[in-house]
Protein backbone atom coordinates (compact mmCIF):
# COMPACT_ATOMS: atom_id res chain seq x y z
CA UNK A 1 0.00 0.00 0.00
CA UNK A 2 1.51 3.64 -0.82
CA UNK A 3 2.79 5.16 2.15
CA UNK A 4 0.16 7.96 1.63
CA UNK A 5 -2.80 5.98 1.37
CA UNK A 6 -1.01 4.35 5.11
CA UNK A 7 -0.77 8.46 5.44
CA UNK A 8 -4.55 8.87 5.24
CA UNK A 9 -5.94 6.22 6.74
CA UNK A 10 -3.87 6.27 9.92
CA UNK A 11 -4.48 10.24 10.15
CA UNK A 12 -7.94 10.28 11.90
CA UNK A 13 -7.23 8.65 15.59
CA UNK A 14 -3.58 10.04 15.28
CA UNK A 15 -4.55 13.93 14.58
CA UNK A 16 -6.62 13.32 18.29
CA UNK A 17 -3.42 12.70 19.83
CA UNK A 18 -1.82 16.15 18.61
CA UNK A 19 1.22 17.35 16.54
CA UNK A 20 3.84 16.13 18.81
CA UNK A 21 2.54 12.22 18.42
CA UNK A 22 2.44 12.71 15.01
CA UNK A 23 5.93 13.99 14.49
CA UNK A 24 7.42 11.12 16.16
CA UNK A 25 5.14 8.18 14.95
CA UNK A 26 4.81 8.97 11.26
CA UNK A 27 7.70 10.01 8.51
CA UNK A 28 6.66 13.96 8.27
CA UNK A 29 7.60 14.44 5.00
CA UNK A 30 4.88 12.29 4.23
CA UNK A 31 2.47 14.03 6.40
CA UNK A 32 3.63 16.76 4.88
CA UNK A 33 3.07 15.84 1.43
CA UNK A 34 -0.21 14.43 2.15
CA UNK A 35 -1.67 18.02 2.66
CA UNK A 36 -1.92 16.92 6.91
CA UNK A 37 0.96 18.87 8.11
CA UNK A 38 3.27 21.58 6.78
CA UNK A 39 6.83 21.65 7.78
CA UNK A 40 8.30 25.37 8.58
CA UNK A 41 11.40 25.44 6.83
CA UNK A 42 13.26 25.72 10.13
CA UNK A 43 11.72 22.13 10.75
CA UNK A 44 13.60 21.00 8.04
CA UNK A 45 16.93 22.08 8.90
CA UNK A 46 18.73 18.21 9.05
CA UNK A 47 21.67 17.17 8.19
CA UNK A 48 22.14 14.54 5.42
CA UNK A 49 23.47 12.27 7.52
CA UNK A 50 20.90 9.93 9.79
CA UNK A 51 20.98 10.12 13.37
CA UNK A 52 19.70 6.81 14.61
CA UNK A 53 23.11 4.93 13.53
CA UNK A 54 23.81 1.17 14.42
CA UNK A 55 26.77 0.59 16.50
CA UNK A 56 29.04 -0.80 14.60
CA UNK A 57 31.27 -2.50 17.06
CA UNK A 58 28.49 -4.01 18.03
CA UNK A 59 28.19 -5.75 15.06
CA UNK A 60 30.82 -6.21 12.90
CA UNK A 61 32.02 -8.33 11.14
CA UNK A 62 29.33 -8.14 8.52
CA UNK A 63 28.72 -10.74 5.81
CA UNK A 64 26.65 -8.42 4.11
CA UNK A 65 27.73 -4.78 3.77
CA UNK A 66 25.22 -2.53 5.32
CA UNK A 67 25.94 0.22 1.96
CA UNK A 68 27.10 -0.81 -1.49
CA UNK A 69 28.10 2.47 -3.57
CA UNK A 70 27.71 1.63 -7.59
CA UNK A 71 28.96 4.50 -9.64
CA UNK A 72 26.04 5.18 -13.14
CA UNK A 73 29.02 7.53 -14.30
CA UNK A 74 32.03 8.78 -13.41
CA UNK A 75 31.99 11.54 -15.79
CA UNK A 76 30.15 14.79 -14.62
CA UNK A 77 28.36 18.00 -16.68
CA UNK A 78 30.08 20.46 -13.96
CA UNK A 79 33.73 21.35 -13.36
CA UNK A 80 33.86 21.70 -9.89
CA UNK A 81 36.45 22.89 -7.86
CA UNK A 82 36.12 20.97 -4.74
CA UNK A 83 35.82 18.17 -6.61
CA UNK A 84 38.32 15.98 -8.77
CA UNK A 85 36.16 14.57 -11.19
CA UNK A 86 35.95 18.27 -11.95
CA UNK A 87 39.45 18.42 -12.94
CA UNK A 88 39.70 17.06 -16.39
CA UNK A 89 43.19 16.86 -16.44
CA UNK A 90 43.92 15.05 -13.19
CA UNK A 91 41.53 12.26 -13.67
CA UNK A 92 43.35 11.63 -17.16
CA UNK A 93 46.34 11.15 -14.84
CA UNK A 94 45.25 8.54 -12.94
CA UNK A 95 43.81 6.22 -16.06
CA UNK A 96 40.56 6.43 -14.62
CA UNK A 97 37.37 5.21 -16.45
CA UNK A 98 35.25 7.96 -17.50
CA UNK A 99 31.82 7.10 -18.61
CA UNK A 100 28.85 5.53 -17.88
CA UNK A 101 28.13 1.71 -16.20
CA UNK A 102 26.30 -0.41 -19.01
CA UNK A 103 23.04 -2.25 -18.19
CA UNK A 104 24.41 -5.14 -18.54
CA UNK A 105 27.46 -4.73 -16.34
CA UNK A 106 24.82 -3.41 -13.41
CA UNK A 107 22.56 -6.52 -13.98
CA UNK A 108 25.56 -8.52 -12.82
CA UNK A 109 26.13 -5.75 -9.98
CA UNK A 110 23.08 -6.55 -9.03
CA UNK A 111 23.06 -10.70 -9.22
CA UNK A 112 26.10 -10.28 -7.27
CA UNK A 113 24.67 -8.05 -4.16
CA UNK A 114 21.88 -11.01 -4.09
CA UNK A 115 24.23 -13.21 -3.52
CA UNK A 116 25.13 -11.76 0.19
CA UNK A 117 22.79 -12.98 3.55
CA UNK A 118 20.81 -10.17 3.79
CA UNK A 119 20.16 -7.02 1.80
CA UNK A 120 21.63 -3.90 1.97
CA UNK A 121 20.83 -1.04 4.40
CA UNK A 122 21.50 1.25 1.49
CA UNK A 123 21.83 0.59 -2.14
CA UNK A 124 23.70 4.01 -3.05
CA UNK A 125 24.07 4.82 -7.25
CA UNK A 126 25.99 7.46 -6.48
CA UNK A 127 30.10 7.52 -6.70
CA UNK A 128 32.59 9.50 -8.62
CA UNK A 129 30.56 11.15 -11.12
CA UNK A 130 27.19 12.81 -12.01
CA UNK A 131 24.20 10.00 -12.23
CA UNK A 132 21.87 11.36 -14.03
CA UNK A 133 23.95 11.55 -16.92
CA UNK A 134 23.71 7.39 -17.54
CA UNK A 135 20.21 7.57 -19.14
CA UNK A 136 19.71 4.32 -17.80
CA UNK A 137 19.71 5.40 -14.18
CA UNK A 138 15.67 5.21 -13.65
CA UNK A 139 16.15 1.65 -15.22
CA UNK A 140 18.77 0.59 -12.30
CA UNK A 141 16.59 1.99 -9.93
CA UNK A 142 13.62 0.06 -10.74
CA UNK A 143 15.80 -3.22 -11.17
CA UNK A 144 17.34 -2.88 -7.65
CA UNK A 145 13.85 -2.57 -6.65
CA UNK A 146 12.77 -5.54 -8.06
CA UNK A 147 15.40 -7.09 -7.27
CA UNK A 148 14.82 -6.53 -3.45
CA UNK A 149 18.26 -5.69 -2.87
CA UNK A 150 18.14 -2.98 -0.23
CA UNK A 151 15.93 -1.12 1.82
CA UNK A 152 16.81 2.41 0.89
CA UNK A 153 17.69 3.23 -3.03
CA UNK A 154 19.16 6.58 -3.17
CA UNK A 155 21.61 9.13 -5.30
CA UNK A 156 23.65 12.16 -5.20
CA UNK A 157 23.03 14.89 -8.11
CA UNK A 158 24.17 18.32 -9.12
CA UNK A 159 20.67 18.49 -10.02
CA UNK A 160 20.87 19.82 -13.38
CA UNK A 161 19.82 17.01 -15.41
CA UNK A 162 16.33 16.82 -13.14
CA UNK A 163 13.63 19.23 -15.10
CA UNK A 164 10.82 17.48 -17.82
CA UNK A 165 10.44 13.51 -17.33
CA UNK A 166 13.38 12.80 -15.15
CA UNK A 167 12.74 13.47 -11.73
CA UNK A 168 9.43 11.92 -12.04
CA UNK A 169 10.68 8.47 -13.80
CA UNK A 170 13.37 8.62 -11.38
CA UNK A 171 10.32 8.78 -8.29
CA UNK A 172 8.17 6.46 -10.63
CA UNK A 173 10.87 4.13 -10.67
CA UNK A 174 11.09 3.43 -7.10
CA UNK A 175 14.17 5.74 -5.51
CA UNK A 176 13.51 6.02 -2.12
CA UNK A 177 16.00 9.51 -1.33
CA UNK A 178 17.56 11.91 -3.87
CA UNK A 179 20.24 14.01 -2.57
CA UNK A 180 20.82 17.69 -4.36
CA UNK A 181 23.76 19.71 -3.68
CA UNK A 182 23.35 22.95 -4.68
CA UNK A 183 26.30 25.15 -6.01
CA UNK A 184 25.15 28.39 -6.68
CA UNK A 185 22.41 30.74 -5.82
CA UNK A 186 22.95 32.80 -9.05
CA UNK A 187 24.50 32.15 -12.38
CA UNK A 188 27.64 33.89 -10.80
CA UNK A 189 28.40 31.60 -8.50
CA UNK A 190 27.81 28.83 -10.23
CA UNK A 191 30.33 29.88 -12.85
CA UNK A 192 32.74 30.31 -10.29
CA UNK A 193 32.23 26.86 -8.60
CA UNK A 194 31.62 24.76 -11.50
CA UNK A 195 32.55 26.49 -14.64
CA UNK A 196 28.49 25.48 -15.89
CA UNK A 197 26.62 28.25 -17.77
CA UNK A 198 23.10 27.62 -15.14
CA UNK A 199 19.77 29.40 -16.09
CA UNK A 200 19.13 29.85 -12.18
CA UNK A 201 15.25 30.46 -13.17
CA UNK A 202 14.56 27.16 -14.47
CA UNK A 203 16.73 25.35 -12.37
CA UNK A 204 14.99 26.57 -9.71
CA UNK A 205 11.71 25.71 -11.74
CA UNK A 206 12.75 21.98 -12.43
CA UNK A 207 13.28 21.64 -8.81
CA UNK A 208 9.96 23.22 -8.06
CA UNK A 209 8.39 20.75 -10.48
CA UNK A 210 10.36 17.94 -9.10
CA UNK A 211 9.29 18.56 -5.42
CA UNK A 212 5.82 18.46 -6.62
CA UNK A 213 5.69 14.58 -8.12
CA UNK A 214 8.28 13.67 -5.74
CA UNK A 215 5.77 11.20 -3.74
CA UNK A 216 7.51 9.15 -1.13
CA UNK A 217 11.13 9.90 -3.04
CA UNK A 218 12.63 11.87 0.22
CA UNK A 219 14.57 14.74 -1.35
CA UNK A 220 17.38 16.22 0.55
CA UNK A 221 18.81 19.58 -0.45
CA UNK A 222 22.59 20.79 0.96
CA UNK A 223 25.63 23.21 -0.50
CA UNK A 224 28.29 24.37 1.76
CA UNK A 225 28.84 28.51 3.47
CA UNK A 226 31.91 28.28 1.01
CA UNK A 227 30.01 28.46 -2.27
CA UNK A 228 27.06 30.74 -1.12
CA UNK A 229 28.93 33.12 1.69
CA UNK A 230 27.81 33.14 5.00
CA UNK A 231 25.95 36.00 4.47
CA UNK A 232 23.46 34.09 1.92
CA UNK A 233 22.49 31.56 4.08
CA UNK A 234 18.73 32.54 5.21
CA UNK A 235 18.37 33.25 1.42
CA UNK A 236 19.57 29.39 0.70
CA UNK A 237 16.76 28.41 2.53
CA UNK A 238 14.33 30.66 1.90
CA UNK A 239 14.96 29.60 -1.86
CA UNK A 240 14.94 25.73 -1.82
CA UNK A 241 13.46 25.35 1.86
CA UNK A 242 9.86 24.70 0.46
CA UNK A 243 11.40 22.62 -2.48
CA UNK A 244 12.80 19.54 -0.44
CA UNK A 245 12.05 17.53 2.71
CA UNK A 246 15.43 18.35 4.60
CA UNK A 247 18.09 21.26 3.89
CA UNK A 248 21.15 21.84 5.42
CA UNK A 249 23.90 24.12 4.66
CA UNK A 250 27.23 22.37 5.47
CA UNK A 251 30.74 23.43 5.33
CA UNK A 252 33.38 22.21 3.09
CA UNK A 253 35.34 19.14 3.97
CA UNK A 254 38.50 17.99 2.50
CA UNK A 255 37.16 14.35 2.08
CA UNK A 256 38.87 13.71 -0.39
CA UNK A 257 42.25 12.09 -0.07
CA UNK A 258 45.23 13.47 -2.21
CA UNK A 259 42.92 16.82 -3.48
CA UNK A 260 43.99 19.80 -1.42
CA UNK A 261 40.32 22.14 -1.48
CA UNK A 262 41.89 24.78 0.62
CA UNK A 263 44.65 25.51 -2.05
CA UNK A 264 41.94 24.64 -4.77
CA UNK A 265 38.87 26.32 -3.18
CA UNK A 266 41.72 29.33 -1.20
CA UNK A 267 39.80 28.60 2.25
CA UNK A 268 40.96 27.41 5.71
CA UNK A 269 39.16 24.17 7.27
CA UNK A 270 38.47 24.67 11.21
CA UNK A 271 35.62 22.39 11.18
CA UNK A 272 33.49 19.35 10.34
CA UNK A 273 31.37 18.70 7.41
CA UNK A 274 28.44 19.67 9.74
CA UNK A 275 30.15 21.98 12.14
CA UNK A 276 31.37 19.22 14.09
CA UNK A 277 34.83 19.07 16.10
CA UNK A 278 37.28 17.44 14.01
CA UNK A 279 38.33 14.27 15.41
CA UNK A 280 41.84 11.95 15.45
CA UNK A 281 40.69 8.74 14.08
CA UNK A 282 42.58 5.70 13.65
CA UNK A 283 40.71 3.24 12.39
CA UNK A 284 38.07 4.15 9.20
CA UNK A 285 34.57 2.18 9.69
CA UNK A 286 33.93 2.30 6.37
CA UNK A 287 35.68 -0.59 4.97
CA UNK A 288 33.57 -2.80 7.33
CA UNK A 289 30.29 -1.32 6.19
CA UNK A 290 30.52 -0.12 3.04
CA UNK A 291 31.98 -1.33 -0.20
CA UNK A 292 32.11 0.70 -3.70
CA UNK A 293 31.83 -0.71 -7.68
CA UNK A 294 33.37 1.51 -9.82
CA UNK A 295 31.36 2.20 -13.70
CA UNK A 296 34.15 0.29 -15.16
CA UNK A 297 33.37 -3.15 -12.85
CA UNK A 298 36.45 -2.43 -10.80
CA UNK A 299 35.80 -2.23 -6.89
CA UNK A 300 37.27 0.07 -4.34
CA UNK A 301 37.54 -0.10 -0.89
CA UNK A 302 35.67 2.93 -0.14
CA UNK A 303 33.67 5.30 -1.79
CA UNK A 304 35.99 8.46 -1.84
CA UNK A 305 38.49 6.49 -4.10
CA UNK A 306 38.52 8.34 -6.74
CA UNK A 307 41.87 8.18 -8.31
CA UNK A 308 41.45 4.13 -8.02
CA UNK A 309 44.96 3.74 -5.72
CA UNK A 310 42.23 1.87 -3.17
CA UNK A 311 41.09 -0.63 -5.86
CA UNK A 312 40.71 -4.07 -3.88
CA UNK A 313 39.51 -6.35 -7.03
CA UNK A 314 36.90 -6.01 -9.80
CA UNK A 315 33.36 -7.92 -10.74
CA UNK A 316 34.99 -9.01 -13.81
CA UNK A 317 36.44 -11.41 -11.90
CA UNK A 318 35.29 -11.89 -9.06
CA UNK A 319 31.96 -11.59 -7.04
CA UNK A 320 31.30 -8.52 -5.01
CA UNK A 321 30.93 -11.38 -1.92
CA UNK A 322 34.38 -12.53 -2.65
CA UNK A 323 35.73 -9.15 -2.82
CA UNK A 324 34.08 -8.08 0.35
CA UNK A 325 35.17 -11.25 2.03
CA UNK A 326 38.16 -11.50 -0.17
CA UNK A 327 42.03 -10.97 1.24
CA UNK A 328 42.70 -7.37 0.38
CA UNK A 329 39.08 -6.15 2.24
CA UNK A 330 40.28 -7.94 4.81
CA UNK A 331 43.85 -6.77 5.20
CA UNK A 332 43.02 -3.22 4.79
CA UNK A 333 40.48 -3.71 8.10
CA UNK A 334 43.23 -5.92 9.93
CA UNK A 335 45.78 -2.84 9.36
CA UNK A 336 43.30 -0.17 10.66
CA UNK A 337 42.88 -2.11 13.46
CA UNK A 338 45.94 -2.73 14.38
CA UNK A 339 46.76 1.85 14.34
CA UNK A 340 48.81 1.89 10.69
CA UNK A 341 46.26 4.05 8.91
CA UNK A 342 48.53 7.43 9.31
CA UNK A 343 51.18 5.10 7.20
CA UNK A 344 49.08 4.33 4.04
CA UNK A 345 49.84 6.86 1.01
CA UNK A 346 45.79 7.15 0.59
CA UNK A 347 44.18 6.44 3.73
CA UNK A 348 47.02 8.48 5.89
CA UNK A 349 45.60 11.40 4.14
CA UNK A 350 41.82 10.97 4.10
CA UNK A 351 40.02 13.59 6.15
CA UNK A 352 36.65 11.58 5.50
CA UNK A 353 36.70 10.09 8.58
CA UNK A 354 38.14 13.05 10.65
CA UNK A 355 35.75 15.81 9.56
CA UNK A 356 32.63 14.33 8.33
CA UNK A 357 30.67 12.36 11.37
CA UNK A 358 32.04 8.91 10.39
CA UNK A 359 31.06 6.30 12.56
CA UNK A 360 33.73 5.94 15.53
CA UNK A 361 34.84 2.46 15.76
CA UNK A 362 38.59 3.68 17.75
CA UNK A 363 37.14 1.95 20.98
CA UNK A 364 36.28 -1.09 19.54
CA UNK A 365 39.53 -1.54 17.47
CA UNK A 366 41.25 -3.92 20.20
CA UNK A 367 38.26 -6.65 20.18
CA UNK A 368 37.75 -6.36 16.76
CA UNK A 369 41.61 -6.37 16.20
CA UNK A 370 41.23 -10.12 18.21
CA UNK A 371 39.23 -11.00 15.70
CA UNK A 372 40.46 -10.17 12.94
CA UNK A 373 43.65 -11.41 13.85
CA UNK A 374 42.00 -15.00 13.45
CA UNK A 375 42.02 -14.48 9.86
CA UNK A 376 44.72 -16.75 8.21
CA UNK A 377 47.71 -15.48 6.81
CA UNK A 378 47.11 -16.93 2.99
CA UNK A 379 43.28 -15.36 3.24
CA UNK A 380 45.06 -11.65 4.10
CA UNK A 381 47.12 -9.63 0.81
CA UNK A 382 50.87 -9.20 1.39
CA UNK A 383 50.45 -6.46 -0.56
CA UNK A 384 48.39 -4.87 0.91
CA UNK A 385 49.83 -5.15 3.80
CA UNK A 386 52.98 -3.82 2.97
CA UNK A 387 51.26 -0.39 1.91
CA UNK A 388 50.53 0.20 5.28
CA UNK A 389 54.55 -0.32 6.35
CA UNK A 390 55.64 2.96 4.99
CA UNK A 391 57.60 4.98 6.92
CA UNK A 392 56.67 8.99 6.86
S1 LIG B 1 40.48 6.04 5.53
FE1 LIG B 1 39.51 7.25 3.90
S2 LIG B 1 40.62 6.61 2.04
FE2 LIG B 1 41.01 5.02 3.60
S3 LIG B 1 39.42 3.49 3.30
FE3 LIG B 1 38.66 4.94 4.81
S4 LIG B 1 37.45 6.46 3.70
FE4 LIG B 1 38.75 5.37 2.22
Amino acid sequence: MPAKTVVQILMVPAQALGQPFLQKCYNAHMLQRAGFMRLEIKEKIQPRIESARTVLGDVIPLTTPYVVFIDPSSACNFKCTFCPTGDRELIKSTGRYQGNLHLDQYMKVLSDIGEFDKRLKVLRLYKDGEPLLNRHLPDMIRMAREADVADVIDTTTNGYLLGGEMGETLVKAGLSRINISIDGLDEAQFWKFTKAKVDFPKFLANLKDFYSVSGDCEVVIKTTKEIIGEDRKDEFLNTFGDYCDRIFVENTSPCWPDFDVEERMGITIETGLYGNEILDVKTCPYLFYSISVNSDLSVSACFVDWSRGLKVGSLKEASLKDIWLGAEMQSHRLAHLQGKRDAHSICGKCSQITHCKADNIDADAGKLLDLYRQVPEDQLSAKVLKAYEREH
